[in-house]
């Protein structure tokens, strides 16, 4: 966040700078000297027009910058049992971890995939196992092979649709 503010007041001050030397060479022309002497009747719909059009390109800077609601406050959900907890990078989910859900735990989890294979007719275990270190625990969640790209679609739907808000509500 603070990053963001700093690039924001970084890329601002490079405007206004720019800006500033624009209408400084201006100055030399004698041109826009004389103009600037006179004064100047202006309707005040002009007015109303040029403020309405400053007001309109800072808006549209402003929206432009602002992070969407949805990566303020939807970071962290409780699927399949487990606490995921990501972060958003240039609007993509990132750093997705899996987090113990038991009461009071909150360990994170290690994750094993397992291809399985079948052995005289019975296929073994395929899909992944998590297991908290703290608890020493593990559970299981069949066919699904790469856990953290699995819950990351189910997320990424929640998003889509909307419902993420009433996670977010209740975390
Ligand atoms: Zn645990």
């Amino acid at each position: 966040m603070k990053a963001f503010f700093s690039k924001l007041l970084h890329d601002t001050l490079a405007r206004v700078l720019a800006a500033l030397a624009v209408a400084g060479l201006a100055l030399l022309l004698p041109g826009v000297r004389s103009v600037l002497g006179a004064t100047l009747e202006v309707p005040a719909w002009v007015l109303l027009v040029a403020f309405l059009c400053a007001g309109l390109g800072l808006a549209h800077v402003l929206v432009g910058k602002v992070v969407p609601r949805h990566e303020r406050e939807y970071r962290e959900d409780e699927i399949d049992g487990i606490i995921w907890r990501w972060r958003y990078k240039d609007g993509a989910l990132s750093d997705l971890r899996g987090f113990c859900a038991k009461a009071g735990c909150d360990t994170e989890l290690m994750l094993q995939a397992h291809e399985g294979s079948v052995e005289s007719g019975t296929r073994s275990f395929r899909g992944t196992t998590y297991y908290c270190t703290s608890c020493n625990a593990t559970k299981g969640i069949t066919n699904a092979m790469d856990l953290p790209d699995h819950e990351r679609r189910k997320i990424e739907k929640k998003i889509r649709d909307g419902s993420w808000k009433k996670t977010a509500a209740k975390i």
